[in-house]
């Protein structure tokens, strides 16, 4: 049996993001094997690449002993810092063709819903591999989506 994720507010379901996947890999920063692992991105000095644990990243462990963060996010203009913080430092990133970008709408994180519209914009004519990165505003609901093309 392993325990139920952590909840990630800006992240609902890392599983089908694919950010978090299950493994027996021990985290390098709790030092257990429990279940599931990070397979994100990670920006630190240190290499820990699929090398952290869910719980990690939840509690802010992960970000306070390595100053991790995770999403590549940089803080905007009408997002107060902790909003910023908890979406940085405790939120498992995804990865992107590109820099990923993280949504901040109404003063808030946006959470993360996952690649969507692939098939779709794949029919465009000029081709690439698009993906379409779909979030939602935590309070007025608006999807928020944008488009990285290789
Ligand atoms: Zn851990
Ligand atoms: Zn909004």
């Amino acid at each position: 049996m392993t325990e139920p994720l952590p909840e990630f507010p800006y992240h609902p379901d890392p599983i089908a993001t694919g950010a978090v996947v299950p493994s027996d890999t021990t985290c390098v920063c709790c030092g257990q094997a429990r279940g599931y692992i990070y397979t994100g991105p990670v920006y630190s000095v240190d290499d820990l690449a699929d090398r952290l644990c869910p719980w990690c990243i939840a509690d802010g462990t992960a970000a306070g002993r390595y100053e991790a963060t995770f999403t590549g996010g940089a803080v905007g203009d009408d997002v107060p810092i902790e909003v910023f913080v908890a979406v940085d430092s405790r939120t498992p990133g995804f990865p992107g063709w590109q820099e990923p970008q993280w949504y901040f709408h109404c003063g808030d994180g946006a959470a993360f819903l996952g690649a969507v519209g692939a098939a779709e914009l794949a029919a465009r004519p000029d081709g690439g591999r698009p993906t379409a990165y779909l979030f939602r505003c935590r309070v007025c609901a608006t999807h928020l989506a944008y488009a990285d093309f290789t």
